[in-house]
């Protein structure tokens, strides 16, 4: 949306970028740094270069609480700012992370700090747990494999294990994509686990619901997005998931000053998955109605029913699927990588 604030923003507004994280890393690359293939750097959404592109006043804080009432958002440090338009673009978390004891004991890719120190922590063969088996879990998954799999190279192999609740990955895919995909995670020695719904975790131990439980050196937590505690807190509507409800226009449901979008944000009467693509591909719609809601007609964001996905997996091959067909090889990486790196320059200094 700064992007094009930055191209053909109006100058009679006065636009402010409140953001909790000025330097916020390309979730699409996390997957390729934690393989070892990129370097922080080369992952940075720069919002202070965006901010000034655009002209925005930028504000570095979290929001805290909205009242709509009085129009005013207030920042963690006390302050509020007032508005005439708000645009609320705060993303999700991760569900059941902050369910009692889970935070303390896995560790989330997002930001991938953390994350990046406990592999350099690993003793060699450790037992390492991946949570969720949608497109990040499988990623992270096989670049952790592959990542391992290169550092321990005397010590042997990689041990890392994907646990899924459901009965296959990639839920919201055709099953014969979700066996592809699983088969290539195995073929990279990445064991997978199905049907096996966590019910939590400590610092050694995974614990299923059906009262197995496997040791864990390193649980990384990829279990899909829930909505951010704020949401609640702002008494706007919000869908039975608990994300912002808004209408196809990108407004929240009988707010006429407040635009959500991304993944905070649910289309009333759409599927939408809670993907970066459909979070960019809002942007120019969000755009356009916050410009144009003091009067003109506001245009629909239309989600296409399926997208590119290609998904790392770590050893300089990517599997990639779109309508149902499959590919797989290096070629397929090398164009990931070539996507991932031209959107990421858009961001940069
Ligand atoms: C490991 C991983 C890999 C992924 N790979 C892909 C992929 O390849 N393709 C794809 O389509 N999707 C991918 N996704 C999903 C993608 O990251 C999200 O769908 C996308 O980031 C959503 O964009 P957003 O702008 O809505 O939210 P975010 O990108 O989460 O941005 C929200 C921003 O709001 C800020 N913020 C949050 N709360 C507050 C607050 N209270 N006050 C102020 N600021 C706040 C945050 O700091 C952040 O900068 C991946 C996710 C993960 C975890």
């Amino acid at each position: 949306m700064l992007e094009r604030w930055a191209e053909k923003g109006p100058t009679a507004v006065r636009l402010t970028l409140v953001t909790a994280s000025s330097d916020g890393l390309y979730s699409g690359m996390i997957p390729g740094l934690v393989a070892g293939e990129y370097t922080r750097d080369e992952l940075v959404l720069d919002a202070r270069v965006m901010a000034e592109r655009a002209g925005a006043r930028l504000e570095a804080g979290r929001v805290t609480e909205i009242d709509d009432d009085a129009a005013l958002v207030f920042l963690e440090n006390g302050t509020s700012l007032p508005y005439d338009l708000l645009s609320l673009d705060v993303g999700s978390t991760l569900a059941g992370i902050d369910d009692p004891g889970v935070r303390e004991a896995v560790v989330p890719a997002r930001p991938p700090d953390e994350l990046l120190d406990r592999i350099g922590r690993l003793g060699d063969g450790s037992p390492v747990v991946v949570v969720g088996g949608g497109a990040a879990g499988i990623e992270l998954a096989a670049c952790l494999a592959a990542r391992l799999r290169t550092r321990d190279r005397v010590g042997g192999g990689s041990n890392v294990t994907l646990v899924e609740g459901g009965a296959r990955l990639l839920a919201g895919y055709q099953p014969s994509v979700a066996s592809r995909v699983q088969h290539a995670l195995e073929k990279r020695g990445v064991e997978v686990r199905l049907q096996s719904p966590v019910l939590g975790a400590d610092a050694t131990t995974v614990h299923l619901e059906s009262g197995e439980a496997f040791p864990s050196a390193l649980t990384v937590w990829a279990t899909g997005s829930a909505p951010q505690p704020l949401l609640a807190r702002t008494g706007l509507p919000v869908d039975r998931n608990g994300f912002l409800a808004v209408d196809p226009t990108l407004r929240v449901r009988g707010r006429e000053r407040i635009f959500a979008a991304g993944d905070c944000a649910s289309i009333e009467g759409e599927h939408v998955p809670k993907a970066g693509v459909h979070a960019v591909r809002q942007a120019p719609v969000l755009f356009h109605n916050l410009t144009a809601s003091a009067g003109s007609r506001l245009v629909e964001y239309e989600p296409q029913d399926d997208f590119l996905t290609l998904l790392n997996l770590g050893d300089g091959t990517a599997i990639g699927t779109k309508w149902g067909h499959v590919a797989e090889g290096r070629w397929v990486r090398r164009l990931k990588d070539v996507i991932d790196r031209r959107f990421v320059r858009r961001f940069q200094a």
